[in-house]
């Protein structure tokens, strides 16, 4: 068995990616974000999706003016 070798990448091949954003910018779509990893240095284009807002009213509160 031969041990594995010293030289290559010593990153491990699993981790949790800390994505720091690097760039953002908006779209039709929702935000397009460049995040970079802080750990492995590994680079990739995320879509942020429009954030939904909470549902506001849209009209009054309507009664039904014929039951008075
Ligand atoms: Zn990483």
């Amino acid at each position: 068995v031969t041990a594995p070798a010293t030289t290559g990448i010593p990153l491990p091949t699993t981790h949790e990616h800390g994505w720091i954003v690097e760039s953002a910018h908006r779209t039709l779509d929702g935000r397009v974000l460049y995040v970079r990893c802080d750990v492995c240095g590994t680079r990739r284009v995320d879509l942020e999706p429009h954030t939904v807002a909470v549902p506001g009213a849209l009209s009054r509160e309507l009664r039904d003016a014929a039951a008075s």
